[in-house]
């Protein structure tokens, strides 16, 4: 590599949500930026006027900033630093507005004769296409308007006849090393004098990229694989002004577990859905970073972002698609989980419990204390923060009729035994002093055992199904005291205690269950 400072950047269109391709992209960027103290960029492609919308460009950017990606160049770039940081010296840094900067280019390439106008209409065009597609030939433009004099070309612009703006290209093929491909080359005609202005005026995607890229001094182009077929073009377009190419590192594509492309038909696949099912940012970074990059020599799996701008390298990127593993992804979440700070989990926990109203909003000292043992007990059986309330369901919503109904439940209380443990059960823990502790309950199910003569799950399944609705759940220890001490809190949903679990569950019974 040279000792240039790299330069490199994200330049997303704002036409829809930041998914996991692009986000990893951006990773990639961030990371090579980090790792070689170089800069990194954030240009807005928003000239496709009817698919860009600003809300996607303000959602972007918060997308970014969760993941932890901040950049140096951009749209808002230093906001939050209260230095009032000017955007960066390359800017404007969103393509809408630097329309003029692409019609001074465009009228250079026109006058050095590197770009010509071409008059021809749609419908020749069209025709054109239709014959090569029926002599099997490649449809690559016909050279029509190639040599039209200068003189003639700008006496029908005059005139108002409409034109598009050509790029001249030379027949020799268009080579160029990919840092991840190695070398890669296509045919001039693969290329075909492509249009550089459409005949709207509207400068297209490879002409405006390349423009912004050269003039904001990008050193190292690093983009999915689905723009390779387009880097012949853009390199043409470099030497065309004589600009200095960049280098080129283009990324695999990312598949579903299926080896197809990744698609919604796969599961969630925008950021701001991974963030709304409560994945921590640390650990879809990491699991981006995996999806196609290997730290060297390891089998490593987790890393902070420190250590990954430390280590990353283009070179070890590989060429060979990625599979979303949807696992791996639940595994580093879990990683991440157990070593993230309490109240910061709390904090983003809550919303999910507030949504079902069974939380109280923010500042009632007893029930934060209350919800941090709550997931102290949940946490562990999560994969992702939205799955706690469906664990912690039975805390708060307590319907026997319910319970009774459940097939596996019923199986359980139908044994003949069900309905004494029951009974004994609830007779003693009606005679406790509330709130009741762990060890006292403990007692009393060991009182039950004596007084019934039944044990092992014949003993405890029934009691669980009464207090939980479930046979199988947390330890009784552990869910004991949190139904009691939940009991006392005032809940926006009041939660039954054991007493009252027992008290319900019982005059639910069917008749026929008494013995
Ligand atoms: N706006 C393009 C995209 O979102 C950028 C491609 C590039 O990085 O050159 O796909």
């Amino acid at each position: 590599m040279s000792f240039e400072k790299p330069r490199v950047r994200f330049a997303p269109s704002p036409t829809g949500q930041l998914h996991v391709g692009n986000a990893r992209t951006a990773l990639y960027n961030w990371l090579f930026a980090r790792r070689f103290g170089g800069d990194f960029l954030l240009r807005i492609e928003d000239t496709d006027v009817e698919r860009s919308e600003v809300r996607y460009e303000a959602q972007l950017l918060d997308d970014l900033r969760w993941l932890g990606l901040d950049w140096d160049e951009g749209p808002q770039a230093g906001a939050g630093s209260g230095e009032g940081k000017e955007e960066g010296p390359y800017g404007p840094y969103r393509q809408s507005e630097r329309l003029e900067i692409y019609r001074e280019h465009t009228d250079r390439l026109l006058a050095e004769g590197r770009a010509y106008r071409c008059f021809c209409t749609s419908s020749q065009l069209d025709s054109e296409r239709e014959q090569a597609v029926t002599a099997h030939q490649p449809q690559i433009y016909s050279g029509r308007c190639r040599n039209i004099s200068p003189e003639e070309s700008a006496a029908r612009a005059a005139s108002g006849e409409p034109f598009a703006v050509r790029l001249r290209i030379g027949p020799d093929p268009i080579a160029f090393h990919d840092i991840v491909r190695g070398a890669v080359e296509f045919a001039a005609d693969a290329v075909s004098d492509p249009i550089l202005v459409r005949s709207s005026g509207m400068p297209v995607y490879n002409y405006v990229v390349t423009i912004d890229d050269a003039l904001m001094r990008i050193t190292h182009v690093i983009r999915g694989d689905d723009h390779l077929s387009n880097t012949p073009k853009q390199v043409a377009i470099y030497q065309a002004f004589g600009w200095p190419v960049p280098q080129f590192a283009h990324l695999s594509t990312i598949l579903g577990p299926d080896k197809t492309r990744l698609s919604k038909r796969h599961g969630a696949t925008s950021i701001s859905t991974f963030r709304e099912m409560g994945i921590l940012p640390e650990a879809l970074t990491n699991y981006l970073a995996l999806l196609g990059w290997g730290a060297e020599g390891g089998t490593r799996e987790t890393f902070t972002m420190r250590e990954l701008a430390a280590e990353f390298t283009l070179e070890r990127v590989t060429p060979s698609p990625a599979i979303f593993d949807f696992n791996k992804l639940h595994w580093l979440n879990r990683h991440y989980l157990k070593l993230a700070d309490s109240e910061r989990v709390a904090a983003l926990a809550r919303p999910y419990f507030l949504a079902k109203n069974w939380l109280p909003e923010a500042g009632d000292a007893q029930a934060e204390t209350w919800f941090q043992q709550l997931l102290t007990l949940f946490l562990p059986a999560v994969d992702q923060l939205d799955q706690l309330p469906e664990k912690a369901h039975f805390l708060f919503v307590f319907d026997p009729a319910a319970a009774i109904a459940n097939e596996e439940n019923a199986a359980v209380l139908a044994i003949p035994s069900a309905r004494k443990v029951l009974d004994e059960f609830a007779a003693r823990i009606a005679a406790l002093p509330a709130p009741i502790t762990a060890e006292a309950f403990k007692a009393v199910m060991n009182e039950v055992k004596a007084a019934s003569g039944v044990k092992g799950k014949e003993l405890f399944h029934p009691v669980r199904i009464a207090l939980t609705g479930a046979h199988s759940g947390p330890e009784f220890d552990k869910v004991v005291p949190l139904m009691e001490a939940g009991a006392q809190l005032p809940l926006p949903t009041p939660i039954p205690n054991v007493q009252k679990r027992a008290e319900l569950f019982l005059s639910a019974l069917p008749f026929f269950q008494a013995n």
